[in-house]
């Protein structure tokens, strides 16, 4: 007893305000190149032109890349068009299948490596890249490793049989997860592909051309074209693509379909959301509020199905907003490579740019901004977690994708009055459901248009669950066993 009496006049005082000390993750295990290429057939192509890439959350230019032209895809394509017929297609699937699992545990085991680059190019937040992306992304190829050889079971009597060249674009949001959505079920298959990943965010599907090399897949199995729209456009109009998969926006997604129309290439577009997190009074409240914390400051809302209309029942419209002002208020936002930060950087001037405009709009239209006391870094592109009440469903952030920090609160009487308010949008990507009454669940979920329906959680991912929309948040599914189909074909 003498002795922790000691000990406790040694330690040192509590800091009054219980803020955290800042733990940055060292960014020594990433050793980044001044400079890459193209990874077409195999090997580095030295583009003609270039850019560069930079950290959303400084500035900081961090590496030069190729703006691939129209001859550099054509290029990749020949090279993947040469290696489906070189033995890809036709190497047994339980061959095809050790590929993908020495993938999946590359990733793994280089998967600090990985995260921190993610969190570096695209300022999501460590903790998030490191407990979600990466594992997620290796689990992705683990999964449809498993399926390789045993497409003949889930698809009894239809002779199932790769598709050929698949072209893949991917948005900034989640780059690697996205990569491992499109890269696993396509190889898994059979296919082989070009891969366009975003302009802001092209540096962790670089390295993963490493992890092709380390689990030496044949050449021009996989290539990675970078480059801004103009080298995703230019994939889609090459005649040997013949199945087109789509992450992005509406807008772009529509161009894309409208291009395709009648060229029998296969297309799947996963587009945007305004997913309705719906709570009901008999809800667990503090779980709610977590899980709209969750839903739409995840990833600083640079989420295609984060729950952006947060649909409250009418009578715990107050306790809740006030819970939910005052969890915010000790939400974390700045250096992404800090481990204790919550919302991180804007992935982009363009997308910062485009959220301010709306909700400027917010506020316009006579919305109530409520904004948490937060010191914002000086360099890089941040935007503090925002919550706007007093919404009409008609104005636009209760409308419009915001792919921000943004929340639009609006209210509920009945059950009937949060269907009919949940599919008042043109998308129907996902939705939430927070009540204790399993029923209701069931009820809602009937009655949701949303692709995925989360109960008492959200933003919840599994390999093994298919995900994808209904409306304009596009068609196909990924992931599961319905993420295979639009990688075959079949004789019927
Ligand atoms: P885009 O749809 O432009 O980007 C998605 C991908 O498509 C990127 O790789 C992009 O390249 C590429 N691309 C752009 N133009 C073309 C084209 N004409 N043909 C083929 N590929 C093309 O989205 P943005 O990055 O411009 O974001 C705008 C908005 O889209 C966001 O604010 C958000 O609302 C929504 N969005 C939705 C996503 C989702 O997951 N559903 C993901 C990203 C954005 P590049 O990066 O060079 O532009």
């Amino acid at each position: 007893m003498a002795e922790l009496d000691r000990s406790g006049e040694r330690a040192p005082a509590p800091p009054a305000d219980w803020t955290y000390a800042p733990a940055p993750e060292s960014r020594d295990v990433v050793r980044l190149r001044d400079r890459y290429g193209l990874y077409v057939g195999g090997e580095w192509l030295e583009p003609a032109e270039t850019y560069q890439t930079i950290s959303p959350a400084s500035e900081e230019p961090l590496a030069v890349v190729g703006q691939a032209t129209a001859a550099d895809v054509d290029h990749a394509v020949g090279a993947a068009r040469a290696a489906f017929a070189d033995g890809w297609s036709s190497l047994p699937g339980s061959e095809r299948a050790k590929y993908l699992f020495r993938i999946a545990r590359i990733l793994q085991e280089r998967a600090r490596e990985f995260a921190v680059l993610e969190s570096l190019n695209g300022g999501k937040p460590i903790k998030e890249s490191r407990d979600v992306d990466l594992p997620l992304a290796a689990a992705h190829f683990f999964y449809y490793a498993g399926w390789a050889d045993k497409l003949e079971y889930a698809f009894p009597n239809r002779r199932p049989r790769p598709v050929g060249v698949a072209g893949q674009i991917i948005p900034w949001n989640f780059p690697l997860l996205m990569l491992a959505w499109k890269i696993a079920p396509a190889l898994a298959c059979g296919n082989t592909v070009v891969l366009k990943p975003a302009e802001t965010t092209p540096l962790t599907a670089l390295l993963f051309c490493d992890v092709l090399r380390q689990a030496e897949l044949p050449p021009g199995v996989v290539n990675i074209v970078t480059g801004d729209g103009r080298t995703g456009a230019a994939l889609v109009e090459h005649d040997g693509v013949d199945k087109i998969a789509f992450t992005g926006s509406t807008e772009v997604g529509k161009a894309i379909q409208r291009r395709l129309a009648g060229s029998g290439k296969k297309l799947t577009l996963e587009l945007g959301g305004k997913a309705a997190n719906i709570v009901f009074d008999d809800c667990a409240l503090d779980q709610a509020v977590e899980g709209i914390v969750n839903g739409i400051y995840f990833n600083q809302g640079h989420v295609c199905c984060a729950g952006s209309r947060l649909l409250v029942q009418e009578s715990i419209y107050e306790p809740l907003v006030d819970k939910l002002k005052r969890r915010l208020e000790t939400l974390r936002v700045g250096d992404p490579l800090d481990k204790n930060t919550d919302v991180g950087a804007i992935n982009s001037a363009t997308q910062l740019e485009k959220i301010r405009e709306l909700v400027e709009s917010g506020q316009e239209e006579g919305a109530e901004i409520y904004q948490p006391p937060c010191r914002l870094p000086e360099k890089g592109y941040w935007f503090a977690p925002t919550v706007f009440t007093n919404v009409a469903q008609s104005y636009r952030i209760a409308q419009e994708e915001i792919f921000g920090p943004v929340l639009s609160v609006l209210t509920f009487r009945t059950p009937d009055e949060a269907v009919e308010k949940a599919n008042n949008t043109p998308y129907g990507l996902s939705a939430g459901v927070w009540t204790e009454k399993g029923s209701r669940i069931l009820w809602m979920a009937q009655r949701l248009r949303a692709g995925v329906v989360w109960a008492n959680t959200f933003n919840r991912f599994d390999p093994t669950s298919p995900f994808g929309g209904y409306k304009e948040s596009g068609f196909g599914r990924e992931g599961g066993l319905h993420g295979l189909e639009p990688y075959l074909r079949f004789d019927e």
